[in-house]
């Protein structure tokens, strides 16, 4: 697989940078897709996750990278008054990771300081018998996010293509029809005003077996341990190949994946951090128009 293939925004001599960039178009902000340290998966290009180094740390220290992700959690909250005031448009993120890739240490570093009233993160898990009773989509669909909202998706529609293609848990050509089904799930609520962000948080395997090892060790982090987990494993080789399909078939123009090497947290924390800042900050979200009268208006004694 060439390097052609994946979009590295920092490489702006990449013809394929410009290609990707001029896809989206964005408001006022910067380009979202212009992320330095980000891989942006090309839409319809072939893509192999092989290639994205997981411990890149673009360079920074830990040190350099705590006072910037909380210049990017700054502007998050900054940002995201202004939408929740707009009540016109929404965010979806949505986090895709192998089990410990850091789901939820990201959520909770990120989305720290963000007014909990206009935010709400979704964990999904092995779907109930209700939802087993209903496509594959419907249990997502309800919980996006509706006008104003910031909307956080911990999993995600896309394990209708991952979990249940490595388990074999329907026929294939029922998981392979889902590729294009979330394509099109994916285009409506774009169309709607819903401006989507995926995250494949991609660690290696070496690293992998560090958390569990580290969830065994400390009582405090025993919860999180789940046998279940070390028999998934034996998969990793199956999961790969799940993730390099849906990141492939599933990075459209309007909702393209972004590969964020997640070995080291904090470079993972920042990448995300900013990636939402800036999307948001393209986006653009507006304070309402004041009723007519307002500024100067006497309030009665
Ligand atoms: P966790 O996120 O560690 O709490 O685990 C949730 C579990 O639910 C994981 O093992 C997922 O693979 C599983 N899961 C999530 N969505 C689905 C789905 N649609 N079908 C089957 N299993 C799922
Ligand atoms: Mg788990």
């Amino acid at each position: 697989m060439s390097h052609k293939h994946i979009k590295r925004a920092s490489d702006k001599s990449d013809a394929t940078v410009a290609e990707a960039g001029a896809s989206r178009k964005p408001r006022g902000g910067r380009n979202p897709d212009a992320i330095p340290g980000l891989v942006t998966v090309v839409p319809g290009r072939a893509f192999d996750l092989a290639e994205v180094d997981t411990r890149a740390d673009g360079g920074l220290d830990k040190a350099a990278a705590g006072p910037a992700l909380a210049e990017a959690r700054a502007r998050i909250a900054a940002l995201q008054e202004r939408l929740y005031a707009e009540h016109r448009r929404s965010l979806l993120v949505v986090f895709q990771a192998i089990d410990t890739g850091g789901k939820d240490g990201t959520i909770r570093a990120v989305f720290e300081g963000v007014n909990p009233q206009g935010c709400r993160v979704w964990p999904f898990k092995v779907p109930s018998a209700e939802e087993a009773d209903h496509d594959f989509l419907w249990r997502y669909h309800a919980k996006t996010p509706g006008r104003g909202m910031i909307g956080v998706f911990n999993r995600s529609h896309y394990e209708d293509v991952l979990v249940v293609r490595v388990k074999d848990l329907v026929p294939e050509p029922v998981w392979r029809a889902r590729y294009d089904q979330i394509n099109a799930f994916e285009a409506m609520l774009t169309a709607s005003g819903t401006t989507i962000l995926k995250f494949f948080l991609h660690i290696s395997k070496a690293e992998q077996k560090e958390r569990l090892e580290a969830r065994i060790a400390t009582p405090e982090k025993h919860w999180k341990f789940d046998a279940a987990d070390l028999v998934e494993r034996e998969s990793w080789d199956a999961y790969q190949a799940a993730f390099a399909e849906a990141l492939t078939r599933c990075s459209t123009p309007q909702a393209p994946w972004h590969v964020v090497p997640a070995d080291r947290k904090w470079y993972r924390n920042l990448l995300v951090a900013r990636a939402i800042a800036d999307t948001l900050e393209a986006m653009d979200p507006r304070f309402p128009e004041a009723q007519p009268g307002v500024a100067g208006t006497i309030v009665p004694g």
